[in-house]
């Protein structure tokens, strides 16, 4: 049987320089993060606010956070404190509830894309966020939030082209954002796309960021 140590250098084995690995560890004990943060991982990812509230203060300070699931405005206050980076930021609403809450320290923040079929993921429609995010105001409505790149989660079918093309698309919009006339985004640079069973098509689309649970901590 594999152990914790063996499936952690095997998903980072297959991982290209530049690639930021985020553990996701929703669902996972207390002893399994600590168990890997052992192993000298830094980064995990969680999906529900209440669980990363609890999780947090039995942990050591220095784990990142990062906050990949579907966030409520309402919820925002608990998260924000201790998140490193929101990856699901899908709504103008959302932004404005940031912002507020944010304090002297700017709010990080990935914007979700909806690039999948499902109707059940969430984000900003490609061509909306491409017409909003172009326009060089837009993101100075949000002050105090630091707009640092995109998340997308592609359709859950083994059909691999049509994952790759979804997260081909991601990454145009990436681009297309980064490079749209008037555009000055120096944070700008993070692609958050892939988890265990696409983030070999996502790394050949272009991700710099994997989202990797059920690969290092076996089946949830
Ligand atoms: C659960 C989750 C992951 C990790 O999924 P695995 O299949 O366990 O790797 C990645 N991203 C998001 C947004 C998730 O909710």
């Amino acid at each position: 049987m594999s152990t914790l140590a063996d499936r952690y250098r095997s998903v980072k084995a297959t991982l290209p320089a530049g690639v930021k690995l985020v553990a996701v560890s929703k669902t996972r004990t207390v002893e399994e993060i600590r168990a890997l943060y052992d192993l000298g991982h830094r980064a995990f990812g969680e999906n529900y606010p209440q669980e990363l509230k609890q999780k947090q203060p039995l942990l050591p300070s220095d784990i990142e956070w990062h906050f990949i699931g579907h966030l409520q405005r309402s919820n925002v206050k608990h998260v924000l404190p201790v998140a490193h980076l929101i990856h699901g930021v899908d709504s103008e609403r959302l932004l404005d509830e940031i912002d507020k809450r944010a304090d002297e320290r700017p709010a990080d923040v990935l914007l979700q894309v909806h690039i999948a079929q499902e109707e059940t993921k969430h984000g900003f429609l490609p061509a909306e966020l491409l017409a909003l995010a172009s326009d060089p105001g837009w993101m100075a409505r949000w002050p105090r939030v630091r707009f640092r790149g995109l998340m997308g989660m592609a359709t859950n079918t083994d059909d691999h082209g049509r994952v790759s093309a979804e997260f081909g698309g991601l990454k145009a919009l990436f681009d297309d954002i980064r490079s749209a006339p008037g555009m000055a985004l120096p944070d700008f640079g993070i692609l958050s796309m892939g988890m265990s069973a696409d983030a070999s098509l996502a790394i050949a689309a272009g991700s710099n960021l994997v989202r990797i649970g059920t690969a290092i901590f076996g089946e949830r």
